[in-house]
């Protein structure tokens, strides 16, 4: 199913403390560290060794590459880190029915809803979004969005992954849904972390087994675009505008490489301002 909603998580009611660390791999990411304590709402980065082919970013105090017009500010500010502890208001037990309360429980950092009869803890988690960057003689599939939000405007097939496919299946699923096009994955290509609305985009490149496609029911129109022809003022998501102009950037200069960063948006920004985005911690293979 392509993306039927945004849901854009309630204002927090307080940052605890938030911890991310992502430890050595053969992937180059050495150490990580991002900590934030309720004193100072300051993240503190600490690279302890970055990997030779990996090349970070700290685009949060600086303007994005990808998004010239970006403006500075500081991730302590960002929606994301002073969202990080929020919680979509959850009124009733999925177990039980039951009513909830919001509190933290016993040992935890984050507010929670807890069913006031079964006791049951609503843990929530960011969900999935995977979808395919097809090029096709030189020009990139992209389907017109036939089904809120974003209506009428353009997109890389994608949605949310389903419980019990991978990242691969639910991307060749969604293009087959979207775009009628059978596809072959090709190497992942981009994995963007949305915080502010739970959410995490991987966008893997694939080629058309078939030089078919056609919309499917979400999509009133796929088209392939050539690359300097990107609808870009007409296009869904910020993820998808980050993703394409990832992809030409590295088209221009080469091969496209492997990128990671985090989408935030502007404070005071509308869901609708698809520009109005920081790409932070943007990392690339
Ligand atoms: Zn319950």
């Amino acid at each position: 199913m392509m993306l039927r909603s945004i849901q854009f998580l309630g204002s927090c009611s307080g940052f605890f403390f938030h911890r991310l660390k992502l430890h050595g791999n053969h992937h180059g990411l050495s150490l990580i560290s991002i900590s934030s304590k309720p004193s100072s709402r300051t993240p503190l980065l600490t690279t302890s060794r970055t990997h030779r082919c990996f090349h970070q970013f700290r685009a949060s105090s600086v303007r994005s590459e990808s998004n010239p017009d970006a403006t500075s500010s500081s991730s302590s500010s960002s929606p994301a880190f002073r969202s990080a502890g929020a919680t979509r208001k959850i009124n009733f037990c999925q177990s039980c029915g039951g009513p909830t309360k919001h509190e933290i429980p016993d040992g935890e950092e984050r507010e929670r809803a807890i069913c006031t009869l079964c006791g049951k803890i609503a843990y929530e988690n960011p969900k999935m979004v995977v979808g395919c960057l097809i090029e096709h003689d030189n020009s990139i599939l992209l389907c017109k969005r036939k089904i809120h939000p974003s209506y009428g405007l353009w997109t890389l097939p994608a949605g949310y992954m389903e419980i019990g496919e991978s990242a691969t299946e639910g991307a060749i699923r969604e293009t087959w849904e979207e775009a009628g096009a059978k596809v072959k994955i090709i190497s992942p290509f981009v994995q963007l972390d949305i915080p502010l609305i739970g959410q995490t985009y991987i966008i893997f490149l694939a080629k058309l087994m078939t030089p078919h496609f056609s919309p499917g029911p979400e999509s009133s129109e796929c088209r392939l675009f050539a690359l300097d022809d990107i609808p870009y003022e007409s296009l869904s998501f910020s993820s998808m505008l980050v993703t394409l102009k990832l992809y030409i950037e590295d088209i221009k200069v080469g091969k496209p490489r492997f990128h990671y960063g985090i989408i935030n948006k502007r404070p005071g920004t509308s869901p609708s301002e698809i520009h109005a985005y920081t790409l932070d911690y943007h990392m690339r293979s």
